[in-house]
């Protein structure tokens, strides 16, 4: 846990009472603070109860010191948190578990961003440091929450979140990384113009900086970062070998930070498809920047399990895989698997992002049968039967899986593939739990 300084007796608001605002507590208990929490929702926990306040009450935001957040505290969009606007009102000073980290550790933190692909490099970037020997921990949106974490590290890596880093007012990492942008989260962030905004964040004051150059937004970020002389940026691609940066030709890792091509590896054979190569690249210059060497990077990479939910692997039954990518929560993340796979009996839908699926409509042909479930499911399937995709409501995850099993026996498919570019609050708890819902479903399949 991370003691803070500075925090005895004062009197600090703590807004939202999920895994992160928990460790706040904690902390904020472990460090002398009169503590003053609020969730909208409710606080379960009998040891909390009597930290519980109500932040809606005038009286009571105007008496504090601070408000620290939960990233899932609206600042602007669609309009600010209650408590909020009171706290702007008399001025109390609204900030979040990253700033009190940065502001009490203010060492080595690694910061990993972008719309996709941030749990599997921060995964990978903590498996190679742990490997090597390094003192590190994981933590952030993926993992323990960031004031949870063992203070006596000398290296954290950290996924962060437009979330978290719309809330940031510290910043300064030692490494950098953005992978990617693309839509999403446009609700909460304003528009495009509010996310981009969020994200770039992640280079204020960085020494390091890694950043992906294989979508418009951030190749012009990398633009915009080179114009301000930012130090050490190193533009990286998972499709090609950038200027003076790092990247694949010929199914190789190659380092051209120098400006002379250097092979540093073969493809991962579980870590594959450019969204993968564009992961270990970032992986590869976080690593490196921070002094890992190219041997223990290459030898260490090679042992890295692939984390579930993403393109998982569950089972091949009568020569059809079953593939769980319930983490593929927007269309980006889903042209990956679409991109990696033909003949596709795809299993789609929940609770639709903005865009939905439009920008996929190139994918179309490849898909033999859809099943659509939740939310999305009427909309989706009047587009789909627009371009000839043969489709069938199925509503639950279980019949889709039932539909799609008893369907690839006439038709074999290449891949039943979950991959539903929603969210999946419609049905379920969380991505996880409908990852493992579909596992299970295939398994008893096989029964
Ligand atoms: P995040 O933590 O950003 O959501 P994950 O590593 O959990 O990213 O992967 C989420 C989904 O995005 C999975 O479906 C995965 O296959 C896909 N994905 C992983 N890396 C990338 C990338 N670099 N670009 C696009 N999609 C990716």
């Amino acid at each position: 846990m991370i003691l803070l300084d500075d925090l005895k007796n004062k009197r600090i608001g703590v807004l939202g009472f999920g895994n992160t605002g928990k460790a706040i507590v904690d902390s904020l208990e472990a460090s002398g603070a009169k503590i003053f929490l609020h969730d909208d929702m409710g606080v379960k926990g009998l040891q909390y109860q009597k930290y519980c306040a109500d932040l809606l009450d005038e009286e009571i935001v105007k008496s504090l010191d601070a408000i620290i957040m939960s990233p899932g505290i609206h600042l602007f969009w669609p309009i600010p948190h209650k408590t909020v606007s009171l706290a702007r009102k008399y001025g109390i000073e609204l900030i979040s578990d990253l700033d009190l980290f940065q502001k009490q550790m203010g060492k080595n933190i690694i910061a990993i961003t972008g719309t996709n692909g941030k749990s599997t490099t921060t995964a990978l970037i903590e498996h190679i440091f742990e490997s090597a020997k390094k003192n590190s921990c994981i933590g952030g949106n993926f993992g323990p929450p960031i004031l949870s974490l063992d203070d006596s590290c000398d290296f954290y890596v950290l996924e962060l979140s437009s979330y978290q880093l719309e809330h940031a007012n510290i910043l300064g990492f030692n490494t950098a990384t953005l992978l990617n942008i693309t839509p999403d989260h446009l609700t909460r962030h304003g528009g495009m113009h509010g996310y981009i905004s969020a994200k770039q964040k992640v280079f204020v004051n960085a020494k390091n900086s890694i950043i992906g150059i294989d979508d418009d937004h951030c190749a012009e970020i990398f633009d915009f970062l080179k114009g301000i002389k930012q130090q050490n940026i190193i533009p990286i691609s998972g499709k090609s070998v950038p200027d003076f940066g790092i990247g694949w030709k010929d199914n190789h890792l190659i380092d051209n930070r120098f400006g002379r091509y250097e092979i540093i590896c073969e493809k991962h054979p579980k870590l594959d498809g450019n969204h993968n190569r564009q992961n270990i690249t970032a992986a590869y210059a976080a690593c490196i920047v921070n002094g890992i060497s190219k041997g223990d990077f290459i030898t260490h990479l090679k042992s890295f399990e692939c984390l579930t939910h993403r393109q998982e692997f569950v089972a091949c039954i009568d020569g059809v895989a079953y593939i769980n990518d319930s983490k593929a929560t927007n269309a980006d993340s889903v042209e990956q698997a679409l991109m990696r796979f033909d003949n596709i009996f795809w299993i789609l839908g929940g609770r639709p992002k903005e865009g939905g699926i439009f920008s996929l409509q190139k994918y179309f042909s490849k898909i033999k049968y859809a099943f659509l479930i939740g939310e999305a499911a009427e909309d989706w399937n009047t587009l789909l039967t627009s371009h000839n995709v043969k489709t069938e409501i199925t509503v639950t995850l279980e019949k889709a899986v039932k539909r799609a099993y008893e369907e690839a026996k006439k038709e074999t498919p290449e891949v039943v593939l979950l991959s539903p570019a929603c969210a999946s609050f419609d049905q379920f708890k969380s991505f996880e739990e409908r990852g493992e819902k579909f596992k299970e479903f295939v398994r008893n399949l096989e029964k």
